[in-house]
């Protein structure tokens, strides 16, 4: 804990960047995942790092398409994610963009910020079982503490990978069909959706998670 709170204390102010301006962050309230038929609003912490001569892995634009992607296919749900860049450009450094072990994971676990789903946007994410494989992206349970848990998204990641590990954050394994948001068979041009069973379990999750985000450490 001792790294962690000294991290977190250091950048104590949450950095609202341009691209967090598609809705207003309020810590204090993650969600309401309680009024029927309300939208719940779920903070995204994005922590995103930076290459070797200092430029952002990812642009802007490519945050903001994935985030918009990511909000269409929760909105028939009830919902809705709003980014909040919570590192600096500079706190993410080089190396711990290039996410190559389980350890390598486990590392951004005291970067985590309270109160919102913390996505890792990295420049390289290896496959922790076939190492010759990168992978656009992960849900990762911390291995000392499972309940605490984020995403890490690799620069080369699709368009809809954010929305898919977003799927596994609220319950959904991955799905054999075609086009569905949580299978890895995808059509050029074709839009993926989620089915109703899928959307079911994400209108229960909201629950678990905005309980989960209320809790102060967990
Ligand atoms: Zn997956």
């Amino acid at each position: 804990m001792g790294i962690a709170s000294n991290r977190i204390g250091r950048r104590a102010a949450l950095h609202v960047s341009a691209l967090a301006a598609l809705v207003a962050f309020t810590p204090s309230r993650p969600a309401r995942a309680d009024d029927a038929g309300a939208v719940s609003t779920f903070p995204l912490c994005l922590h995103r790092a930076t290459l070797d001569d200092g430029a952002p892995v990812v642009s802007d634009d490519w945050i903001a398409a994935q985030l918009a992607l990511a909000n269409e296919l929760f909105a028939p749900f009830g919902v809705a994610f709003a980014a909040v860049n919570a590192s600096p450009p500079d706190v993410l450094a080089p190396a711990l963009g290039r996410v190559e072990t389980r350890d390598d994971r486990d590392r951004l676990a005291p970067l985590e910020q309270p109160g919102c789903i913390n996505v890792f946007l990295v420049a390289a994410l290896r496959d922790v079982d076939e190492a010759d494989r990168y992978r656009m992206g992960v849900h990762w349970r911390l291995r000392a503490n499972s309940a605490r848990r984020y995403v890490i998204v690799s620069r080369i990641a699709a368009k809809g990978v954010l929305a898919h590990e977003l799927g596994h954050y609220f319950g959904n394994g991955h799905s054999s069909v075609r086009n569905n948001v949580m299978s890895y068979l995808h059509d050029e041009g074709h839009a993926a959706t989620f089915d109703a069973a899928q959307g079911a379990r994400i209108r229960a999750e909201a629950k678990v998670v905005a309980r989960e985000l209320a809790s102060p450490r967990r």
